[in-house]
């Protein structure tokens, strides 16, 4: 599990200069910091770096990984990381910044790192109006991915004390910016190709969008009749073309194996491709190389991909509920 408990308490940090200074180089140097938006407070990680996402995940204790919306200082910085549509920018250029996520596809030039996109094409961006967080962006320099700041099934916190409640000694700093002013959460619109999506209700309200953009906004998270996606656009998880088998004790000719641990499988010698998510057994690397390895053993050409046991604990909670669902998709 995260070693973060045994650290001892979280940092207060004070919501000036220094404090911000501090909680950057914390970001920076893939810790865990909490801060304040103007939705609800976040639990911000470096997005580029995943053992940091991972971090994310082990501190909320989330049984199951999705996509992160990741934070950026300026519409600038989230054109690095996201294809803008002519929608997408109209969208960004009136709402950013403030409570709007948009879900775009990937750019060529994204650094955010595939667990914090869930192993999707696309990316979830905002662009946040509280001047702390605003500050903060902008002396890390770099997209943070930030969920709410709370334990997974508690509610959002919107003030430090709320986030304390939950997450001291779990995580390295809560900026201390008093209570957030809007406590509901972005709303979110994926821009993707055909006609733009709400994939939730909050901050920015429906109608001011669709007076904005002179169309109605498809409803739900699935690619309707009317606006298709691309494979792997929305679909909520990413799913690997080969078959998935779990808890596999040796690996058969033809299979890509996915290793855990310092112990080889019988018959690896003989797979197509085979990578170890972890040679030492350590989850939250394990569950920063998850979506990328089973990208790579999918273009193995593999009929299937066999996975080694993963522990039921901490972090290998979320990445067996990803493996099952994998596993399950055929
Ligand atoms: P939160 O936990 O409040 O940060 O919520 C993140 C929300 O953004 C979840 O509902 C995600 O499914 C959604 N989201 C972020 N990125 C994407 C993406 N690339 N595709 C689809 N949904 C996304
Ligand atoms: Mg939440």
């Amino acid at each position: 599990m995260n070693d973060r408990g045994s650290m001892g308490r979280t940092a207060r940090l004070v919501a000036d200069e220094a404090g911000l200074a501090e909680a950057a180089t914390i970001l920076q140097r893939g810790g865990l910091v909490a801060f304040p938006t103007e939705t609800v407070y976040g639990l911000g990680a470096d997005a580029t770096n995943a053992e940091a996402v991972a971090g994310i995940y082990a501190a909320k204790e989330r049984p199951s990984f999705n996509p992160l919306i990741s934070h950026l200082e300026s519409f600038e910085a989230a054109k690095v990381q996201g294809i803008f549509d002519e929608t997408a920018q109209k969208l960004a250029e009136t709402f950013w910044p403030g409570p709007l996520t948009l879900v775009v596809p990937v750019a060529p030039t994204c650094t955010i790192s595939d667990l914090a996109r869930a192993g999707l094409d696309s990316v979830g961006l905002r662009v946040p109006a509280h001047p702390l967080a605003h500050a903060l962006l902008k002396a890390t320099g770099r997209p943070v991915a930030a969920p709410s700041a709370n334990r997974s099934g508690r509610v959002s916190p919107t003030d430090a004390d709320h986030v304390l409640g939950d997450l001291d000694g779990r995580i390295d700093a809560v900026v201390d910016g008093g209570a957030s002013d809007v406590g509901v959460e972005s709303t979110i619109v994926a821009c993707l190709g055909g006609t733009p999506r709400l994939l939730r209700p909050g901050g920015v309200p429906r109608e001011a969008i669709e007076a904005l953009i002179g169309q109605k906004l498809e409803s739900g998270s699935e690619g309707g009749e009317k606006s298709p996606l691309a494979p792997g656009m929305l679909a909520s998880h990413y799913a690997p073309r080969a078959q998935v088998r779990l808890n596999a004790a040796d690996i058969m000719p033809g299979e890509a194996a996915m290793l855990f641990g310092p112990k080889m499988l019988p018959g690896s010698e003989q797979a197509k491709a085979q990578l170890n998510l972890s040679k030492n057994g350590d989850l939250k690397e394990a569950a920063a190389h998850l979506f990328s390895y089973l990208r790579q053993l999918d273009a193995s050409g593999a009929h299937t991909i066999a996975v080694a046991p993963i522990p039921e604990m901490g972090l290998g909670e979320a990445i067996n509920d990803r493996l099952r669902r994998a596993a399950a998709e055929r």
